[in-house]
Order: C-alpha cells, then structure tokens, then sequence
C-alpha cells in the first residue's frame, strides 16, 4: 500500500471530437476522501468513469499501482469499485442479490469464504436488512441507492469510486453514507466522492477538486477551495460561506433575496 490510490496525469477524453476532459492531473492518496465538485456538465462523472477504466483516454490513471488497461478486468475490479450516477441496477432482482453482486470478483479465491458475512454486514450498515427479499424497483428512490452503495462497499476493494452517491438520500442516510466513506478512509482505503452538496463536501472530504469545463480549477483543502468569490464565480451563482458552528468546515449558502410575506 506505498503507491497513491489514484494517479491522473495529463487526462484527457473527447467524445464526438468534442473535447469532455482535458489535462486532469490528480493524486489521492490512500487514507483520504476527495470530493470532486463543479456545476452540471463540468465533466465529474466522466473524470469518474474515466479514473475507473472504463473510457478511451489519453494521459494516463493508474489505481492501486496498476496502470488502467494493463491488468485482467477481474483484477481492477479487486482494486476499485464504482457507483454509478445513474445506476440503472438489476431491474426485478431482489436487494440481497444485488449486494451480492458485489462479490462476484472474489469468487474462487479463499476470500469468498466471508462473502455471507460482508453481504450481511454491509446490509446491516445501510438499514437494509429488512428489504433483503424485497425487489429493486419495489424500493424507494432513497433504499435503491443505498443498495447500489451496498453492493460497492461488498466488492470490498481499496478504492471507492461513488457518483453522487447522496443525491437520493434523506439527511440521515447522507450522514451515514458519507460516514462509511471517511471510515473506509480511516481504515486505509481512498474515497473519490463527486458531490453537489457543497457544506458536505466541506464536512466529509480531506481535499475538493473542483471541475468546471473540464478542467480542474483548484484542488485543495476544503476551507482553500471552497471560498465564496470561487464558488460564485465557478457556479454563476452568488453565495455566501459560513464556518460550521460545530466544526468550522465551510457551509455554503446561497444569497436570496429575504421572501415576501403576503398578507
Ligand atoms: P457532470 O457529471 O459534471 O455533470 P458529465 O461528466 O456527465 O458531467 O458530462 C460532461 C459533459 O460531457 C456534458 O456536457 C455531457 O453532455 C457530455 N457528455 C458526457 N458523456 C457524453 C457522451 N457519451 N456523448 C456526448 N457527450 C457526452
Ligand atoms: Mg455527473
């Protein structure tokens, strides 16, 4: 465990011919959770899939020492997991089988021997215990994607890759979800978290690397990057940035006019 997590250099994806990345240099470092914010269309979920080996490139990503395309796919899959933005899971398959899912790159080593006990754990953390038998598309928005993020933490790998993994989550299950991403941290694992909620971003990440137009415009601790005049300027949209009173990380509010009350 001496490489970085992840290792970008000179990045870039085109699509079309039109150019989605460009020059992306990053490094996360095991032991850290960055946060990778930006406005609609900045380009994060196309860095994230990139990062996970699953888009032409050019530059390079290496995760976990290996270079992306030099191993069996079997073999990132042990090294990486990913949570897709829009994950479109196993329509009619039931949440225990999707959790299981996740172990599929262990099958045939000694380490699918725990398979039965990570599925029951990672079920157990997310309060999904109860919904095992239950189909996904019988599930609310919020407990699909807690079973999405199940199945990720299942497969057991040192890297997390996780797509808005909050945007369905009611404030208890964000608190949780971005819980287990600090202790997978904590515990020697690197987290790579694109996040729109800028106060979480602020609350749960070591670094935040912010993308606008495909580019990364400032990486850094949360209380560099998040200022208000960057943010502002980067989102098109004037905001204010307040220290946590609990904890002094940066929470960010947009500037509104104070509402008219109508008698
Ligand atoms: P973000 O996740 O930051 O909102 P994305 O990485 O999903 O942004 O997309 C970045 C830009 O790339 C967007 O303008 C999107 O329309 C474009 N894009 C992404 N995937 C494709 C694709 N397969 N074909 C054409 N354009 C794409
Ligand atoms: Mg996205």
């Amino acid at each position: 465990m001496n490489a970085a997590a992840v290792i970008v250099d000179r990045l870039g994806v085109a699509i079309g011919g039109r150019p989605l990345l460009d020059g992306v240099d990053l490094t996360v470092a095991f032991g850290e959770v960055l946060a990778l914010v930006g406005p609609n269309g900045a380009g994060k979920s196309t860095l994230l899939r990139a990062v996970a080996g699953d888009l032409p490139h050019t530059g390079s990503v290496s995760i976990d020492g290996a270079l992306s395309g030099s191993e069996r796919p079997i073999l990132t899959a042990r090294r990486r997991a990913v949570l897709e933005q829009d994950n479109a899971v196993a329509f009619g398959f039931r949440v225990g089988e999707v959790v299981r899912m996740g172990r599929a790159p262990w099958r045939g080593t000694n380490r699918a021997d725990a398979d039965d006990t990570v599925v029951a754990r990672v079920l157990d953390q997310m309060e999904l215990a109860a919904r095992i038998d239950q189909t996904l598309p019988s599930l609310s928005g919020g407990e699909r994607a807690r079973a999405s993020f199940a199945r990720v933490l299942a497969q057991e790998t040192p890297v997390l890759l996780l797509d808005e993994p909050t945007a369905a989550l009611d404030l208890r299950h964000q608190e949780a979800v971005l819980d287990t991403a600090r202790a997978h941290a904590r515990a020697g694992g690197a987290v790579v978290v694109v996040l729109h909620d800028l106060s979480l971003a602020g609350a749960y990440a070591d670094r935040v690397a912010m993308l606008a137009d495909g580019r990364i415009v400032a990486v850094g601790t949360p209380t560099e990057v998040l200022t208000a005049d960057r943010i502002s300027d980067v989102y098109r949209q004037p905001v204010a940035v307040i220290p946590d009173p609990n904890t002094g990380t940066p929470v960010v509010v947009p500037t509104r006019r104070p509402q008219e009350v109508h008698s």
